[in-house]
């Protein structure tokens, strides 16, 4: 295969397809990435080496080939366009196969331990100064060596994903083969299937296939000559796993040629999520690991409970896909039986589809009635959190123990921040986010928010952040809803008003160069980020000749406040604009959502009250010339100027009534003028309350609430805040 120059990942966010980013960038292809899922510090890692992360799918070139991870089926939509311009479009595995054919693979596969194996070796590999390329499965703990990278040296170092049937494809020079039991149950359908597919590649293995010595990989029919057969020594006692795969590890550097007798491999950090010491109190210590077999299971609990037989083991497990759950059950449960106490969660799905054959409840079917009666699952990281309880005291200890493959890690990690913020969860929430967001991420505590709105009253939000990115974005919102923190959105702030017991949670603002991008399409549509200002926009517009944008001009606002609040000024509104808007919705997921399929009403969109906008395709009425466009711009910026207050404000205070603008109420009620402390109805404009320098919040909200009362009372008409009220409810306030 000829070399690509230009490649473009879907799916880039995993730990398979992440190191091949950052290895094809070092070997010099221009690398764009995509993937609507990327996890610090990964994503901070590809951008760093010069990657083009992308939160859409479209690169700025079009690449010579697409690489799609197992999550990519064939059939994905995000294919479509690259089928149809012919560009070829290979599986992980397979491109690694064709691209790297000229390197010496040394092939690292059998059913457990090859991420920490291949990180051993890499990182032995380096101790002795033999720079090599590798992909490992995995990041290494601390960070200290990135998982994949290219080094003009012949070998590369491949941790092999036997999961999807590319492992057919390679042809090693070396093949260290570790164990092969029975996994990946969805692929291969017995024991003797997945020994068979070994089996091959050891006799597509060119140099040496390095086994274990003892009985487990014997199940293997092949007939490997003597010459290219190696033997590695292994413990029998299953706890002894780290040694084993110790020695695996410097078997591989001999038939390397590379001596690693001298290496102290007591100093290997280790991986993440393997073995990971992440809280140590005095009675109780958590950590997590990644065993999602039965036999890895065995070998991480009889190696706790070697390590701290004085301490009781919880264990709290998550299984990792359904095809495996199904068909090892009883298997999973003979091994978690070992625990003192069990806490379970439902089955990760790892993409699969649903199969209640495969829930966790199938796995706590065959538990030993000791465990049975006691053990629950659990949906949600309150419950859990509930259940586990606090610490053991006086001589008590206990080992908490997080063990799976998917996404408990979270709940691992926000349980040991509660324990070491001693159950404060505003100080868990730093702790937990401090190695999950990207460096440019803005984070701050009691930050004051008053001059960060229109009307500059108010106190301190408890947490602040700008996210970076969308990434930093969603680990945010999903960090505060896991410590069960109130978080809201601040766009402009021209249409709050703080509160001045500020805001007891999180106050997110999409600022910076990610959130602010205005772009033109050739369809005349702009895709703007929710944090630009509407104004910009209007301009924007107009320097591009496109009509429509310019009652944009005076609302000093965002898009994101605009799209909540379907802003709207001399008879157009915000949704009048838009084509479609992209969503992080509650659940998690990002979803682009046409306009027209959105519940939008006057100062109202549902999706972004209940969601976060991130961006919108605004289409323009139409072209014109950008002088004419001007002219109207100016005409309403002259007649907003006439009418309305230029001192601090936050806009129209309330909602218009059916029967009457609520400006023209306030009116002739004889409000103009009205005053509480600095806080003061406008002369020029009667829903406007202005603050004269140094209102207080409590001043603003009180003469709300006496100005609805007086318009009740002349006027007979109740009138409703238009004006939001930070992280509380005019309800409350007005009733
Ligand atoms: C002088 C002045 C003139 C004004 N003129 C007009 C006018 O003519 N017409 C008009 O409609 N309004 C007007 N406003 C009010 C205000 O400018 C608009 O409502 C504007 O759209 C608010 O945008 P913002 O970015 O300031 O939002 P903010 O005030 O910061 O927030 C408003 C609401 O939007 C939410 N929000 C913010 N960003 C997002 C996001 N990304 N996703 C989901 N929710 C989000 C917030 O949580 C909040 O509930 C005026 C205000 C002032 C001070």
């Amino acid at each position: 295969m000829e070399a690509p120059q230009k490649v473009f990942l879907l799916g880039a966010g995993g730990m398979g397809m992440a190191p091949l980013a950052l290895y094809l960038q070092g070997a010099g292809v221009q690398v764009s990435a995509h993937d609507d899922h990327f996890r610090e510090p990964l994503r901070s890692h590809l951008v760093e080496s010069g990657v083009e992360v992308l939160s859409e799918p479209i690169p700025s070139f079009d690449p010579d080939c697409v690489i799609r991870s197992s999550a990519i089926s064939e059939d994905s939509p995000l294919l479509e366009s690259w089928k149809k311009k012919q560009i070829p479009i290979y599986r992980r595995g397979e491109f690694i196969a064709r691209f790297a054919s000229n390197k010496k693979i040394l092939a690292i596969v059998g059913s457990h331990g090859k991420t920490t194996t291949a990180g051993m070796l890499v990182w032995a590999l380096e101790q002795v100064g033999f720079d090599t390329s590798y992909l490992v499965g995995g990041l290494f703990a601390e960070d200290c060596l990135p998982p994949g990278k290219f080094a003009k040296n012949a070998w590369l170092l491949l941790e092999v994903d036997e999961s999807d049937g590319t492992i057919d494809h390679y042809s090693p020079e070396i093949t260290l083969a570790l164990n092969c039991d029975w996994d990946h149950v969805e692929r291969y359908a017995s024991s003797n299937s997945f020994s068979d597919t070994l089996d091959s590649l050891f006799s597509r293995t060119g140099k040496t296939v390095l086994l274990p010595k003892g009985a487990k990989m014997e199940h293997s029919k092949s007939s490997l000559s003597s010459e290219k057969l190696e033997r590695f020594d292994v413990s029998a006692d299953p706890s002894d796993y780290m040694l084993n795969n110790m020695e695996a590890a410097r078997a591989a550097g001999r038939c390397m040629g590379v001596d690693l007798s001298k290496v102290d491999f007591s100093q290997f950090p280790g991986m993440k999520r393997r073995q990971n010491l992440i809280f140590e109190g005095l009675n109780r210590t958590i950590l997590e690991d990644y065993a999602h077999h039965p036999t890895e299971i065995r070998s991480f609990l009889s190696h706790r409970r070697n390590t701290d037989p004085e301490s009781s083991m919880r264990v709290v497990f998550q299984p990792h896909r359904y095809s495996r759950t199904k068909a090892l059950a009883s298997r999973f449960a003979e091994e978690l039986a070992s625990a003192d106490d069990l806490f379970l969660l439902p089955t990760y799905s790892a993409f699969e589809e649903f199969d209640a054959e495969g829930s966790v409840e199938t796995l706590s079917g065959y538990l030993p009635p000791r465990l049975r009666a006691e053990t629950r699952v659990y949906t949600d990281f309150q419950s859990l959190h509930d259940a586990i309880g606090p610490a053991p005291t006086g001589s008590g200890r206990e080992q908490l123990l997080f063990v799976g493959a998917g996404d408990l890690n979270r709940w691992a990690y926000a349980l040991a921040s509660l324990e070491q913020a001693q159950g404060n969860k505003y100080d868990a929430l730093s702790l937990f986010l401090k190695t999950r967001l990207s460096q440019a991420c803005v984070i701050r505590a009691d930050e004051p928010l008053a001059s960060k709105t229109t009307m500059k009253v108010g106190g301190c939000a408890r947490w602040y952040a700008e996210p970076a990115n969308t990434e930093d974005l969603r680990v945010l919102v999903e960090s505060c809803k896991l410590l069960d923190i109130p978080f809201c959105m601040m766009g402009r702030g021209s249409n709050l008003i703080v509160p001045d017991s500020g805001y007891g949670g999180l106050v997110l603002r999409l600022r910076g160069s990610f959130w602010s991008e205005i772009n033109l399409r050739s369809d005349d549509t702009l895709v703007v980020g929710a944090g630009a200002r509407l104004q910009e926009i209007c301009r924007f517009a107009c320097s591009n000749q496109l009509k429509g944008f310019e009652f944009l001009e005076g609302i000093p606002g965002t898009l994101g406040g605009a799209l909540r609040m379907n802003a709207g000024a001399m008879g157009w509104e915000t949704f009048d604009l838009v084509e479609s808007v992209s969503f992080l919705l509650p659940d998690g997921t990002i979803k682009d959502i046409p306009g027209i399929d959105l519940e939008v009403g006057y100062r109202y969109c549902r999706e972004a009250y209940d969601g976060i906008a991130l961006r919108a395709k605004l289409k323009a009425e139409g072209c014109s010339d950008h002088r004419t466009i001007r002219k109207v711009i100016d005409k309403l910026a002259k007649q907003r100027k006439a009418t309305q207050p230029r001192e601090a404000s936050a806009g129209c205070i309330f909602r218009n009534h059916e029967e009457a603008p609520a400006g023209l109420l306030i009116d002739q009620a004889g409000l103009k003028g009205e005053r509480e402390g600095a806080a003061v109805v406008s002369p020029l404009h009667a829903n406007f309350i202005v603050n004269e320098g140094g209102a207080s919040a409590d001043e603003v909200i009180s003469l709300i609430k006496r100005v609805r009362q007086r318009v009740k009372d002349s006027k007979g008409k109740l009138l409703e805040p238009e004006v939001g009220l930070l992280g509380q409810n005019w309800n409350e306030y007005l009733s």
